[in-house]
């Protein structure tokens, strides 16, 4: 089976460059020419690797790259022009794998993905699987919803990024600030009450006792942790 490589690239004569390089590599290609497009495809069907324009109009790579780490694992490589220097922090910080600079050469581009996926393969799988039992309720990553006893539970979008992003990272205590800034994002006018809301709401959804969390619990001083129940 092919892998797939989602190019999301504004600029139509390079994005179609890129997926005929890529097709001829031996890669399935899908593309998206702007961040919503992106998202909308990726939530669709998780792609092997994403190949990510920064410079996007409306919502730009980074925002991109945000949203898509706040739910999955996948790798993603950025495309950044020279002068953005910036971005790239950024990019990397949020979780992006690699970057290559425009212009580059596709052989560079083809290599830099070949390695991407060895180290993956290497790891083994990182990615969680689709469907997550977290004790009463069943996660379905894919299609962003909660299930419990087969009856999808209510869950504000964000609430249920919380819980992915905690998801990815079971048994580590994440500070409000950590949360923020991975699940609200840098821009975000940071109030730590915002966290404690939204986790009272995760706690109110997916706790079998809100009351008293064993799942999302406080790390009193410190932040929250998400202990999968065994
Ligand atoms: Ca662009």
């Amino acid at each position: 089976m092919a892998r797939t490589i989602l190019v999301v690239e504004d600029e139509p004569t390079l994005r179609e460059t890129l997926a005929e390089a890529l097709e001829t590599d031996g890669f399935a290609v899908r593309t998206a020419a702007d961040g919503p497009a992106a998202v909308a495809s990726f939530r669709e069907q998780e792609p092997d690797l994403v190949l990510l324009d920064l410079m996007l109009p409306g919502m730009s790579g980074i925002d991109v790259t945000r949203v898509l780490r706040s739910a999955s694992a996948v790798p993603i490589v950025m495309l950044t022009a020279r002068d953005s220097e910036v971005d790239k922090v950024v990019g990397l910080e949020l979780g992006a794998d690699d970057y290559v600079t425009k212009p580059f050469s596709l052989r560079e581009l083809s290599a830099r993905i070949r390695a991407i996926f060895r180290r993956t393969d290497q790891l083994g799988s990182t990615q969680l699987p689709p469907l997550v039992d977290l004790g009463p309720v069943r996660v379905d990553l894919a299609g962003h919803r909660l299930l419990r006893d087969g009856h999808e539970v209510p869950i504000k979008p964000k609430v249920f990024e919380l819980l992915s992003f905690l998801l990815r990272h079971p048994g580590q205590v994440m500070t409000r600030d950590q949360l923020l800034e991975h699940v609200w994002g840098y821009d975000y006018p940071g109030e730590t009450r915002t966290v404690d809301v939204h986790v009272h709401w995760l706690r109110s959804a997916i706790e079998p006792d809100p009351g008293v969390p064993t799942i999302v619990q406080t790390v009193r001083g410190v932040g929250y942790v998400l202990r999968r129940p065994a």
